[in-house]
Protein backbone atom coordinates (compact mmCIF):
# COMPACT_ATOMS: atom_id res chain seq x y z
CA UNK A 1 0.00 0.00 0.00
CA UNK A 2 1.53 3.26 -0.81
CA UNK A 3 2.75 5.07 2.45
CA UNK A 4 0.75 8.32 2.13
CA UNK A 5 -2.11 5.35 2.48
CA UNK A 6 -1.00 3.83 5.48
CA UNK A 7 -0.67 7.29 7.25
CA UNK A 8 -4.00 7.94 6.41
CA UNK A 9 -5.68 4.98 7.86
CA UNK A 10 -2.91 4.66 11.00
CA UNK A 11 -4.38 7.98 11.59
CA UNK A 12 -8.40 7.11 11.50
CA UNK A 13 -7.49 4.10 13.30
CA UNK A 14 -6.03 6.15 16.26
CA UNK A 15 -9.03 8.67 15.77
CA UNK A 16 -11.25 5.34 16.26
CA UNK A 17 -9.55 3.57 18.78
CA UNK A 18 -9.40 5.97 21.39
CA UNK A 19 -12.93 6.57 21.87
CA UNK A 20 -13.42 2.98 21.65
CA UNK A 21 -11.59 2.62 24.66
CA UNK A 22 -13.19 4.91 26.22
CA UNK A 23 -16.41 2.99 26.38
CA UNK A 24 -15.02 -0.20 27.12
CA UNK A 25 -13.09 1.25 30.18
CA UNK A 26 -15.76 3.41 32.15
CA UNK A 27 -18.00 0.25 30.95
CA UNK A 28 -16.41 -2.13 32.73
CA UNK A 29 -15.98 0.42 35.71
CA UNK A 30 -19.85 0.19 35.85
CA UNK A 31 -20.96 -3.12 35.58
CA UNK A 32 -18.13 -3.94 38.44
CA UNK A 33 -19.28 -1.80 40.75
CA UNK A 34 -21.26 -2.71 43.59
CA UNK A 35 -24.35 -0.72 43.35
CA UNK A 36 -28.06 -1.59 42.15
CA UNK A 37 -29.15 -0.99 39.17
CA UNK A 38 -32.62 -1.07 37.88
CA UNK A 39 -32.47 -4.79 35.75
CA UNK A 40 -33.32 -3.69 32.34
CA UNK A 41 -30.74 -1.15 32.60
CA UNK A 42 -28.51 -3.58 33.55
CA UNK A 43 -29.72 -5.72 30.32
CA UNK A 44 -28.94 -2.99 28.52
CA UNK A 45 -25.14 -2.47 29.71
CA UNK A 46 -24.74 -5.92 29.48
CA UNK A 47 -25.48 -6.29 25.30
CA UNK A 48 -23.17 -2.92 25.34
CA UNK A 49 -20.38 -4.72 27.44
CA UNK A 50 -20.83 -7.99 24.79
CA UNK A 51 -20.81 -5.78 21.83
CA UNK A 52 -18.17 -4.00 22.89
CA UNK A 53 -16.26 -7.18 24.15
CA UNK A 54 -16.74 -8.47 20.92
CA UNK A 55 -15.41 -5.06 18.61
CA UNK A 56 -12.68 -5.18 21.56
CA UNK A 57 -11.80 -8.51 19.90
CA UNK A 58 -12.20 -8.04 16.18
CA UNK A 59 -10.66 -4.57 16.36
CA UNK A 60 -6.59 -6.34 17.52
CA UNK A 61 -7.50 -9.72 19.13
CA UNK A 62 -5.13 -8.90 21.67
CA UNK A 63 -6.66 -9.22 24.89
CA UNK A 64 -6.03 -12.22 27.71
CA UNK A 65 -8.26 -11.66 30.32
CA UNK A 66 -6.98 -14.40 32.01
CA UNK A 67 -3.39 -13.03 32.85
CA UNK A 68 -3.86 -13.16 36.61
CA UNK A 69 -3.15 -10.05 39.07
CA UNK A 70 0.69 -10.80 40.16
CA UNK A 71 2.29 -9.00 43.31
CA UNK A 72 5.81 -9.21 43.98
CA UNK A 73 6.93 -12.30 44.88
CA UNK A 74 9.07 -14.02 47.10
CA UNK A 75 9.59 -18.33 46.93
CA UNK A 76 7.54 -20.08 50.13
CA UNK A 77 8.38 -23.50 50.08
CA UNK A 78 6.09 -25.91 51.58
CA UNK A 79 5.15 -29.50 51.51
CA UNK A 80 2.65 -30.07 48.36
CA UNK A 81 0.40 -32.37 46.95
CA UNK A 82 1.04 -32.25 43.03
CA UNK A 83 -2.04 -33.82 41.79
CA UNK A 84 -4.17 -31.74 44.18
CA UNK A 85 -2.56 -29.10 42.71
CA UNK A 86 -2.62 -29.62 38.68
CA UNK A 87 -6.20 -30.33 39.69
CA UNK A 88 -7.68 -27.21 40.56
CA UNK A 89 -5.28 -25.53 38.16
CA UNK A 90 -7.12 -27.94 35.38
CA UNK A 91 -11.06 -27.40 36.79
CA UNK A 92 -10.45 -23.38 36.61
CA UNK A 93 -9.13 -24.05 32.74
CA UNK A 94 -11.83 -26.27 31.82
CA UNK A 95 -14.84 -24.30 31.06
CA UNK A 96 -12.74 -21.69 28.68
CA UNK A 97 -11.10 -24.88 27.03
CA UNK A 98 -14.07 -26.77 26.40
CA UNK A 99 -15.46 -23.40 25.33
CA UNK A 100 -13.65 -23.58 21.62
CA UNK A 101 -14.52 -27.40 21.36
CA UNK A 102 -11.11 -28.86 22.92
CA UNK A 103 -10.71 -30.97 25.85
CA UNK A 104 -8.77 -31.35 28.72
CA UNK A 105 -6.89 -34.52 30.22
CA UNK A 106 -5.34 -35.08 33.62
CA UNK A 107 -3.04 -37.86 34.08
CA UNK A 108 -1.54 -38.46 37.20
CA UNK A 109 -0.60 -41.71 38.19
CA UNK A 110 0.22 -41.16 41.93
CA UNK A 111 -2.40 -38.86 43.40
CA UNK A 112 -0.53 -38.97 46.95
CA UNK A 113 2.52 -37.39 45.71
CA UNK A 114 3.86 -34.35 47.40
CA UNK A 115 7.38 -32.23 46.35
CA UNK A 116 8.39 -29.04 48.10
CA UNK A 117 7.25 -26.19 46.13
CA UNK A 118 6.12 -22.46 46.55
CA UNK A 119 2.13 -23.64 45.79
CA UNK A 120 1.40 -19.99 44.39
CA UNK A 121 4.13 -19.93 42.17
CA UNK A 122 3.88 -23.29 40.56
CA UNK A 123 0.19 -22.31 39.88
CA UNK A 124 1.40 -19.58 37.96
CA UNK A 125 3.59 -21.96 36.04
CA UNK A 126 0.55 -24.10 35.07
CA UNK A 127 -1.36 -21.56 34.39
CA UNK A 128 0.69 -20.17 32.05
CA UNK A 129 1.08 -23.03 30.46
CA UNK A 130 -2.47 -24.23 30.06
CA UNK A 131 -3.26 -20.22 28.56
CA UNK A 132 -0.81 -21.07 25.74
CA UNK A 133 -2.01 -24.45 25.28
CA UNK A 134 -5.29 -23.47 25.06
CA UNK A 135 -4.66 -20.83 22.64
CA UNK A 136 -2.54 -22.84 20.37
CA UNK A 137 -4.24 -26.01 20.05
CA UNK A 138 -6.06 -27.97 17.63
CA UNK A 139 -8.56 -30.01 20.22
CA UNK A 140 -6.82 -31.51 23.05
CA UNK A 141 -4.60 -30.59 26.16
CA UNK A 142 -3.32 -32.71 28.03
CA UNK A 143 -1.60 -32.21 31.42
CA UNK A 144 0.28 -34.67 33.51
CA UNK A 145 2.80 -35.58 35.98
CA UNK A 146 5.16 -38.13 36.63
CA UNK A 147 8.28 -38.97 39.40
CA UNK A 148 11.81 -39.78 38.26
CA UNK A 149 12.84 -43.58 39.21
CA UNK A 150 15.33 -42.07 41.58
CA UNK A 151 12.91 -39.22 43.65
CA UNK A 152 14.84 -36.91 43.04
CA UNK A 153 13.12 -34.96 40.34
CA UNK A 154 9.45 -34.50 39.51
CA UNK A 155 8.19 -33.42 35.89
CA UNK A 156 5.01 -31.40 34.89
CA UNK A 157 3.87 -31.97 31.32
CA UNK A 158 1.76 -29.41 29.75
CA UNK A 159 0.98 -31.26 25.93
CA UNK A 160 -1.36 -30.00 23.53
CA UNK A 161 -1.78 -31.18 19.62
CA UNK A 162 -2.02 -27.78 18.02
CA UNK A 163 0.14 -25.72 15.50
CA UNK A 164 3.32 -26.62 17.24
CA UNK A 165 6.60 -24.19 17.47
CA UNK A 166 9.55 -24.53 14.85
CA UNK A 167 13.01 -25.66 16.28
CA UNK A 168 14.36 -21.94 15.60
CA UNK A 169 11.44 -20.43 17.77
CA UNK A 170 11.86 -22.90 20.40
CA UNK A 171 15.05 -21.05 20.92
CA UNK A 172 13.69 -17.73 21.70
CA UNK A 173 9.98 -18.41 23.08
CA UNK A 174 11.26 -18.12 26.40
CA UNK A 175 12.92 -14.66 26.10
CA UNK A 176 10.40 -11.96 27.32
CA UNK A 177 8.42 -10.29 24.64
CA UNK A 178 9.21 -12.85 22.06
CA UNK A 179 6.03 -13.60 20.33
CA UNK A 180 6.09 -16.06 17.52
CA UNK A 181 2.78 -15.36 16.60
CA UNK A 182 1.28 -12.02 15.41
CA UNK A 183 -2.33 -11.25 15.66
CA UNK A 184 -2.68 -13.48 18.64
CA UNK A 185 -3.97 -12.10 22.34
CA UNK A 186 -0.41 -12.05 23.35
CA UNK A 187 2.26 -10.12 25.75
CA UNK A 188 5.13 -12.58 24.82
CA UNK A 189 6.24 -12.26 28.54
CA UNK A 190 4.54 -15.56 30.10
CA UNK A 191 6.96 -18.36 28.79
CA UNK A 192 9.93 -16.03 30.84
CA UNK A 193 7.79 -15.68 33.81
CA UNK A 194 7.71 -19.32 33.84
CA UNK A 195 11.48 -20.30 33.20
CA UNK A 196 12.29 -17.60 36.27
CA UNK A 197 10.00 -19.67 38.16
CA UNK A 198 11.90 -22.47 37.22
CA UNK A 199 14.92 -21.42 37.86
CA UNK A 200 14.43 -19.99 41.32
CA UNK A 201 13.05 -23.71 42.09
CA UNK A 202 16.29 -25.34 40.82
CA UNK A 203 14.51 -27.07 38.05
CA UNK A 204 14.41 -26.66 34.01
CA UNK A 205 11.71 -26.21 31.21
CA UNK A 206 12.51 -27.82 28.17
CA UNK A 207 10.06 -28.01 24.82
CA UNK A 208 9.59 -30.90 22.55
CA UNK A 209 7.23 -29.17 19.29
CA UNK A 210 6.84 -30.12 15.79
CA UNK A 211 5.18 -27.47 13.65
CA UNK A 212 1.52 -28.97 13.23
CA UNK A 213 1.45 -31.76 15.41
CA UNK A 214 1.73 -29.75 18.66
CA UNK A 215 4.14 -28.87 21.63
CA UNK A 216 4.93 -30.21 25.13
CA UNK A 217 6.50 -28.56 27.69
CA UNK A 218 8.14 -29.94 30.12
CA UNK A 219 8.90 -28.38 33.80
CA UNK A 220 11.32 -30.39 35.63
CA UNK A 221 11.83 -29.85 39.11
CA UNK A 222 13.85 -31.24 42.87
CA UNK A 223 11.23 -33.06 44.98
CA UNK A 224 13.29 -31.69 47.88
CA UNK A 225 14.65 -28.16 48.23
CA UNK A 226 17.48 -27.50 49.88
CA UNK A 227 16.81 -24.08 50.42
CA UNK A 228 14.00 -24.53 52.01
CA UNK A 229 15.62 -27.44 54.21
CA UNK A 230 18.42 -25.22 54.83
CA UNK A 231 16.75 -22.40 56.26
CA UNK A 232 16.30 -23.30 59.94
CA UNK A 233 19.81 -23.69 60.46
CA UNK A 234 21.38 -20.47 58.78
CA UNK A 235 23.12 -18.16 61.35
CA UNK A 236 21.47 -16.00 63.42
CA UNK A 237 23.95 -13.86 63.65
CA UNK A 238 23.96 -11.07 60.50
CA UNK A 239 27.03 -9.99 58.72
CA UNK A 240 28.36 -6.49 59.86
CA UNK A 241 27.41 -3.73 57.53
CA UNK A 242 28.63 -0.07 57.84
CA UNK A 243 25.36 1.59 58.85
CA UNK A 244 23.48 3.01 56.35
CA UNK A 245 20.79 5.26 56.99
CA UNK A 246 17.00 4.57 55.98
CA UNK A 247 16.86 8.00 54.45
CA UNK A 248 19.48 6.86 52.00
CA UNK A 249 17.91 3.85 51.21
CA UNK A 250 14.14 4.58 50.71
CA UNK A 251 13.35 5.71 47.11
CA UNK A 252 11.42 9.37 47.57
CA UNK A 253 8.28 7.74 46.39
CA UNK A 254 7.78 5.57 49.18
CA UNK A 255 6.79 9.05 51.26
CA UNK A 256 3.30 8.57 50.55
CA UNK A 257 3.68 4.63 50.91
CA UNK A 258 2.45 4.14 46.82
CA UNK A 259 4.81 4.26 44.01
CA UNK A 260 4.48 6.56 41.90
CA UNK A 261 2.65 6.76 37.90
CA UNK A 262 3.61 8.73 35.07
CA UNK A 263 0.64 8.74 32.54
CA UNK A 264 1.13 10.90 28.86
CA UNK A 265 -1.26 11.60 26.64
CA UNK A 266 -2.55 14.20 24.96
CA UNK A 267 -6.07 13.33 24.76
CA UNK A 268 -7.51 14.94 28.19
CA UNK A 269 -10.40 12.47 28.75
CA UNK A 270 -8.29 8.93 28.32
CA UNK A 271 -5.45 10.76 30.75
CA UNK A 272 -8.46 11.36 33.19
CA UNK A 273 -9.99 7.66 33.26
CA UNK A 274 -6.64 6.21 33.12
CA UNK A 275 -5.19 8.14 36.11
CA UNK A 276 -8.85 7.43 37.55
CA UNK A 277 -8.10 3.94 37.25
CA UNK A 278 -4.69 3.54 38.77
CA UNK A 279 -4.85 5.94 41.81
CA UNK A 280 -5.69 3.12 44.05
CA UNK A 281 -1.95 1.74 43.81
CA UNK A 282 -0.16 4.46 42.05
CA UNK A 283 0.48 8.10 42.82
CA UNK A 284 -0.65 9.59 39.19
CA UNK A 285 0.99 12.08 37.56
CA UNK A 286 -0.42 13.39 34.33
CA UNK A 287 1.21 14.94 31.31
CA UNK A 288 -0.14 16.11 27.78
CA UNK A 289 3.10 15.46 25.57
CA UNK A 290 6.59 14.37 25.80
CA UNK A 291 8.41 18.04 26.68
CA UNK A 292 6.04 18.14 29.54
CA UNK A 293 6.76 14.93 31.00
CA UNK A 294 10.11 15.77 30.76
CA UNK A 295 9.70 18.37 33.05
CA UNK A 296 7.36 15.95 35.46
CA UNK A 297 10.77 13.26 35.56
CA UNK A 298 12.93 16.08 36.26
CA UNK A 299 10.81 16.87 39.48
CA UNK A 300 9.88 13.26 40.86
CA UNK A 301 10.96 9.66 41.51
CA UNK A 302 9.14 7.93 38.93
CA UNK A 303 8.39 4.20 39.11
CA UNK A 304 6.55 3.95 35.79
CA UNK A 305 5.45 5.74 32.64
CA UNK A 306 2.04 4.86 30.80
CA UNK A 307 2.59 6.73 27.65
CA UNK A 308 0.69 7.30 24.07
CA UNK A 309 2.55 7.18 21.08
CA UNK A 310 1.36 9.88 18.76
CA UNK A 311 1.03 12.99 20.74
CA UNK A 312 2.50 16.98 20.18
CA UNK A 313 5.62 18.33 20.32
CA UNK A 314 7.48 15.20 21.51
CA UNK A 315 5.76 11.44 20.74
CA UNK A 316 6.17 8.71 22.78
CA UNK A 317 9.31 7.00 21.22
CA UNK A 318 10.75 10.07 21.22
CA UNK A 319 10.34 10.32 24.87
CA UNK A 320 11.05 6.73 25.89
CA UNK A 321 14.46 7.70 24.24
CA UNK A 322 14.84 10.62 26.01
CA UNK A 323 14.12 8.31 29.36
CA UNK A 324 16.49 5.41 28.30
CA UNK A 325 19.76 7.85 27.38
CA UNK A 326 19.66 9.18 30.95
CA UNK A 327 21.11 6.88 33.38
CA UNK A 328 19.24 8.43 35.94
CA UNK A 329 15.88 7.70 34.46
CA UNK A 330 17.12 4.06 31.99
CA UNK A 331 15.59 1.99 34.73
CA UNK A 332 12.04 3.08 34.54
CA UNK A 333 9.63 0.49 33.18
CA UNK A 334 7.95 2.28 30.04
CA UNK A 335 4.81 1.08 28.42
CA UNK A 336 3.67 2.61 25.24
CA UNK A 337 -0.01 2.83 24.31
CA UNK A 338 -0.35 3.28 20.32
CA UNK A 339 -3.08 2.76 17.21
CA UNK A 340 -0.76 1.65 14.98
CA UNK A 341 -0.87 -2.28 14.09
CA UNK A 342 1.39 -2.38 11.16
CA UNK A 343 4.73 -4.58 12.12
CA UNK A 344 7.13 -1.96 10.87
CA UNK A 345 5.72 0.88 13.71
CA UNK A 346 5.43 -1.90 16.26
CA UNK A 347 9.42 -2.89 15.94
CA UNK A 348 10.04 1.00 15.74
CA UNK A 349 8.48 0.95 19.09
CA UNK A 350 10.60 -1.93 20.58
CA UNK A 351 13.27 -0.72 19.42
CA UNK A 352 13.44 2.95 21.35
CA UNK A 353 13.51 0.87 24.78
CA UNK A 354 10.11 0.51 25.68
CA UNK A 355 9.31 -2.75 27.82
CA UNK A 356 5.90 -3.27 26.22
CA UNK A 357 3.62 -2.19 23.57
CA UNK A 358 0.15 -2.06 24.11
CA UNK A 359 -2.90 -1.52 21.44
CA UNK A 360 -5.34 0.38 21.51
CA UNK A 361 -8.13 0.07 22.57
CA UNK A 362 -7.18 -2.16 25.49
CA UNK A 363 -9.37 -3.39 29.25
CA UNK A 364 -7.70 -1.22 31.64
CA UNK A 365 -7.53 -5.17 33.65
CA UNK A 366 -5.33 -6.09 30.62
CA UNK A 367 -2.87 -3.07 30.68
CA UNK A 368 -2.97 -3.90 34.92
CA UNK A 369 -1.87 -6.73 34.59
CA UNK A 370 0.86 -6.06 31.94
CA UNK A 371 1.96 -3.51 34.50
CA UNK A 372 2.15 -6.71 37.16
CA UNK A 373 3.80 -8.99 34.66
CA UNK A 374 6.43 -6.68 33.66
CA UNK A 375 7.38 -5.49 37.49
CA UNK A 376 7.08 -9.07 38.83
CA UNK A 377 9.44 -10.55 35.68
CA UNK A 378 11.88 -7.58 37.25
CA UNK A 379 11.60 -8.72 40.72
CA UNK A 380 12.00 -12.33 39.39
CA UNK A 381 15.49 -11.43 37.66
CA UNK A 382 16.47 -9.60 41.14
CA UNK A 383 15.86 -12.69 42.91
CA UNK A 384 17.35 -14.84 40.54
CA UNK A 385 20.52 -12.27 40.35
CA UNK A 386 20.57 -12.47 44.20
CA UNK A 387 20.05 -16.57 44.94
CA UNK A 388 21.77 -17.88 42.19
CA UNK A 389 25.44 -18.29 42.56
CA UNK A 390 26.57 -17.81 39.02
CA UNK A 391 23.97 -15.62 37.73
CA UNK A 392 26.20 -12.16 36.62
CA UNK A 393 24.98 -8.94 37.32
CA UNK A 394 24.51 -7.26 34.25
CA UNK A 395 21.83 -9.75 34.20
CA UNK A 396 19.01 -7.48 35.67
CA UNK A 397 19.56 -4.97 33.40
CA UNK A 398 16.55 -3.84 31.18
CA UNK A 399 17.98 -2.07 28.85
CA UNK A 400 22.12 -0.80 27.21
CA UNK A 401 22.53 2.25 30.06
CA UNK A 402 21.95 0.02 32.74
CA UNK A 403 23.54 -2.84 31.05
CA UNK A 404 26.91 -0.18 30.77
CA UNK A 405 26.03 0.85 34.44
CA UNK A 406 25.89 -3.04 36.12
CA UNK A 407 28.99 -4.02 33.86
CA UNK A 408 31.20 -0.57 35.14
CA UNK A 409 30.39 -0.99 38.74
CA UNK A 410 30.80 -4.67 38.72
CA UNK A 411 33.98 -4.32 37.19
CA UNK A 412 34.77 -1.13 39.80
CA UNK A 413 34.02 -3.33 42.72
CA UNK A 414 36.24 -6.71 41.47
CA UNK A 415 39.00 -4.76 40.62
CA UNK A 416 39.04 -3.27 44.17
CA UNK A 417 38.27 -6.56 45.87
CA UNK A 418 41.42 -6.53 48.12
CA UNK A 419 41.11 -2.17 48.76
CA UNK A 420 40.50 -1.28 52.35
CA UNK A 421 38.91 2.05 50.59
CA UNK A 422 36.35 -0.55 48.67
CA UNK A 423 33.35 1.94 50.82
CA UNK A 424 30.09 3.79 48.91
CA UNK A 425 31.72 7.17 48.67
CA UNK A 426 35.17 5.50 47.00
CA UNK A 427 32.20 3.71 44.32
CA UNK A 428 30.02 6.88 43.58
CA UNK A 429 33.28 8.50 43.05
CA UNK A 430 34.40 5.81 40.34
CA UNK A 431 31.39 5.69 38.99
CA UNK A 432 31.45 9.64 38.73
CA UNK A 433 27.93 10.14 40.52
CA UNK A 434 26.72 12.01 43.74
CA UNK A 435 26.27 9.00 46.59
CA UNK A 436 22.54 9.34 46.74
CA UNK A 437 21.99 8.66 43.18
CA UNK A 438 24.06 5.51 43.77
CA UNK A 439 22.04 4.67 46.25
CA UNK A 440 19.04 5.69 44.68
CA UNK A 441 20.22 3.83 41.10
CA UNK A 442 21.52 0.24 43.04
CA UNK A 443 18.44 0.09 45.22
CA UNK A 444 16.19 0.35 42.13
CA UNK A 445 17.55 -1.95 39.78
CA UNK A 446 19.06 -4.53 42.55
CA UNK A 447 16.53 -3.84 45.45
CA UNK A 448 19.98 -3.70 47.76
CA UNK A 449 22.17 -0.84 49.41
CA UNK A 450 25.27 -0.34 47.62
CA UNK A 451 27.36 -2.10 50.34
CA UNK A 452 25.09 -4.47 50.05
CA UNK A 453 26.01 -4.86 46.27
CA UNK A 454 29.99 -5.01 47.79
CA UNK A 455 29.11 -8.13 49.76
CA UNK A 456 27.61 -9.65 46.71
CA UNK A 457 29.75 -9.17 44.35
CA UNK A 458 32.29 -10.42 46.32
CA UNK A 459 30.16 -14.01 46.67
CA UNK A 460 29.78 -13.84 43.43
CA UNK A 461 33.23 -14.05 42.31
CA UNK A 462 34.06 -16.42 45.35
CA UNK A 463 31.25 -18.77 43.47
CA UNK A 464 32.94 -18.19 40.17
CA UNK A 465 36.33 -19.29 41.43
CA UNK A 466 35.01 -22.22 43.25
CA UNK A 467 33.11 -23.91 40.18
CA UNK A 468 36.72 -23.57 38.15
CA UNK A 469 38.32 -25.70 41.11
CA UNK A 470 41.63 -24.34 40.79
CA UNK A 471 41.92 -22.56 44.64
CA UNK A 472 41.18 -23.82 48.07
CA UNK A 473 38.39 -22.04 50.33
CA UNK A 474 40.71 -19.98 52.15
CA UNK A 475 42.25 -18.88 49.43
CA UNK A 476 39.06 -17.93 47.69
CA UNK A 477 38.02 -16.56 50.87
CA UNK A 478 41.17 -13.76 50.99
CA UNK A 479 40.97 -13.66 47.22
CA UNK A 480 37.39 -11.41 47.06
CA UNK A 481 38.08 -9.48 50.00
CA UNK A 482 36.97 -11.19 53.07
CA UNK A 483 39.63 -11.40 56.29
CA UNK A 484 38.32 -15.05 58.03
CA UNK A 485 36.95 -18.26 56.03
CA UNK A 486 34.33 -18.94 58.82
CA UNK A 487 32.66 -15.35 58.21
CA UNK A 488 32.90 -15.97 54.47
CA UNK A 489 31.35 -19.14 55.13
CA UNK A 490 28.39 -17.42 56.61
CA UNK A 491 28.07 -14.70 54.52
CA UNK A 492 28.19 -17.15 51.57
CA UNK A 493 25.01 -19.76 53.13
CA UNK A 494 23.04 -16.61 54.21
CA UNK A 495 23.20 -15.49 50.32
CA UNK A 496 22.87 -19.10 48.44
CA UNK A 497 21.21 -21.23 50.68
CA UNK A 498 24.51 -23.09 50.75
CA UNK A 499 28.01 -23.69 52.49
CA UNK A 500 31.40 -23.16 50.01
CA UNK A 501 32.09 -26.32 50.32
CA UNK A 502 28.87 -27.65 49.41
CA UNK A 503 28.70 -25.55 46.21
CA UNK A 504 31.86 -26.24 45.25
CA UNK A 505 30.89 -30.01 45.34
CA UNK A 506 28.05 -29.58 43.29
CA UNK A 507 29.52 -28.27 40.51
CA UNK A 508 32.39 -30.89 40.40
CA UNK A 509 29.63 -33.12 40.54
CA UNK A 510 28.09 -31.38 37.44
CA UNK A 511 30.82 -31.47 35.42
CA UNK A 512 31.91 -35.40 36.02
CA UNK A 513 31.40 -36.82 32.47
CA UNK A 514 28.82 -38.71 32.66
P1 LIG B 1 2.32 -14.88 24.85
O1 LIG B 1 1.57 -16.15 24.76
O2 LIG B 1 1.67 -13.87 25.75
O3 LIG B 1 2.75 -14.33 23.52
P2 LIG B 1 4.47 -16.43 25.98
O4 LIG B 1 5.79 -15.98 26.55
O5 LIG B 1 3.60 -17.24 26.86
O6 LIG B 1 3.71 -15.12 25.55
O7 LIG B 1 4.75 -17.22 24.65
C1 LIG B 1 5.69 -16.72 23.69
C2 LIG B 1 5.37 -17.28 22.33
O8 LIG B 1 5.61 -18.69 22.28
C3 LIG B 1 3.91 -17.13 21.93
O9 LIG B 1 3.65 -15.86 21.36
C4 LIG B 1 3.73 -18.26 20.93
O10 LIG B 1 4.14 -17.86 19.65
C5 LIG B 1 4.70 -19.34 21.40
N1 LIG B 1 4.00 -20.41 22.14
C6 LIG B 1 3.93 -20.57 23.47
N2 LIG B 1 3.24 -21.69 23.81
C7 LIG B 1 2.87 -22.26 22.65
C8 LIG B 1 2.13 -23.46 22.32
N3 LIG B 1 1.63 -24.29 23.25
N4 LIG B 1 1.94 -23.74 20.99
C9 LIG B 1 2.44 -22.91 20.03
N5 LIG B 1 3.14 -21.77 20.29
C10 LIG B 1 3.36 -21.45 21.57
Amino acid sequence: MHEAKIQFFTMIAHEIRTPVSLIIGPLEKVLKAQVALPESVRNDLNVIDRNSQRLLFLVNQLLDFRKVEQQGMKLKYSEQNIYQLLKSVCERFTPFITQYGATLKLECPDEGFTAMIDYEAITKVVSNLLTNASKYTKDEVTVSCSLAPDGHTFTIRVADNGIGISKEEQKKIFNPFYQAMENKPATGIGLSIVKSIVDLHNGRIEVQSEVNEGSVFSVILPTEHAEAASRQDRPAEEPKEPAVSEEEVQPKEQASGKPVMLIVDDNREMLDFLSSSFTDKYTVLKAEDGVEAQEVIGKNDISLIVCDWMMPRMNGIELCRAVRANWATSHIPFILLTARTDTNSKVAGMDCGADAYIEKPFSVQYLMACIDNLLELRNLLRQKFSKMPLVPLNSIANNTVDNEFLTRINAVIEENFSNPELTVDFLAEQMGVSRSGLFSKVKVLANITPNELIQVIRLKKAAALLAENKYRINEICYMVGFNTPSYFAKCFQKQFGMKPGEFASRKQEEEKPV
